[in-house]
């Protein structure tokens, strides 16, 4: 009922939820309405994009994020919103599908969109994405070379959860042999792992030579070293309100953020064998606005001890 008079994506869904946190949490309603929300709402109602998953091209959806949040998780607002109205993808996901597409076109597989590479992915080709829920993951679960990932820590590591391989994967302790993956993404994920220099560590040896890291982090260049919100060894918190991040396998309760990266994320990468440079993605045609991406290779095993050149390559323009 609620779908036909309210559709997904529409400005009435909008207005219907905003409604009901108003009655639910009064107090956070100027967090999304208020005068910097609603001269966005209306800029992006006007901006025309063609989307990168699905192909739809038409306005976008800006859902009047709750800023002050953002702000304390030190996360771009933009970028977990500006959904297609065609499928729901939000900015992010739109980033992660175009550093895809340009891994893949850089491999010669030639695709516009997410959906037309599901058709065109070369049977060799092994794709991890550790977010089994993604909007990119679930368009490409047919592939045999694609493996889609959560963690549930109650299960076994490796565990195979659906039969589209799905697996249960602690990311300290990744169930692949080596050189497993030609790519391998996380987005929104290295926050929550406890480690995430031993799970940097696993993807770059599950990693081909040639193989290439795409990912997303809440990360502040204004920050020089890591913030450490949570002590990984007592797990008690070092920041109060803690940073709890919404997941959709847990509803209503969030997941806890260990960290929000700095700059020193790129050494801490070519620690665990990692080359990485942030390369955020300003592709307004596919509605992104200078969305944060970080794009990593395998460093070559012979150049992998204690190699610290990889910093001289940041840009964080
Ligand atoms: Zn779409």
């Amino acid at each position: 009922m609620i779908s036909r008079l309210a559709p997904p994506f529409s400005t009435r869904r909008l207005v219907l939820q905003v409604a009901r946190q108003a009655v639910r949490e009064p107090r956070r309603l100027g967090h999304r309405v208020n005068r910097q929300n609603l001269a966005a709402w209306r800029h992006h109602r006007r901006t025309v994009a063609r989307c990168n998953l699905c192909g739809h091209q038409g306005p976008l959806h800006y859902e009047l994020p709750d800023l002050a949040t953002f702000r304390h998780h030190h996360i771009e607002p933009l970028r977990e919103t500006l959904r297609c109205r065609g499928c729901g993808a939000k900015m992010r996901d739109r980033v992660l599908a175009a550093a895809l597409l340009e891994a893949l076109a850089e491999r010669g597989v030639h695709a516009e969109t997410i959906d037309e590479l599901a058709d065109r992915l070369p049977e060799g080709l092994r794709i991890l994405d550790t977010d089994a829920h993604s909007r990119i993951a679930r368009r490409l679960r047919h592939h045999p070379g694609v493996v889609r990932s959560l963690f549930l820590p109650g299960r076994d590591n490796g565990e195979m959860l659906d039969d589209e391989r799905m697996l249960n994967v602690d990311l300290e302790r990744m169930p692949f042999p080596d050189r497993s993956f030609d790519i391998v993404i996380t987005s929104e994920v290295m926050e929550h792992v406890r480690y995430a220099d031993v799970a940097h560590r696993e993807i770059a040896r599950c990693l081909t030579d040639s193989g290439s890291y795409l990912f997303t982090v809440p990360y502040d260049p204004a920050l020089e070293h890591t913030w450490r919100l949570i002590d990984p060894v007592t797990d008690l918190p070092l920041v109060l309100p803690m940073h709890i991040h919404g997941d959709p396998m847990i509803r209503g309760e969030g997941i806890k953020s260990y960290r929000v990266f700095g700059r020193d994320l790129v050494d801490d990468l070519a620690a665990a064998g990692l080359r990485a440079r942030f390369a955020p993605v300003h592709r307004p045609e596919l509605g992104i606005f200078d969305g944060d991406l970080f794009v990593a290779t395998r460093v070559p095993s012979s150049a992998a001890a204690g190699s610290s050149a990889t910093t001289a390559e940041v840009g964080h323009g």
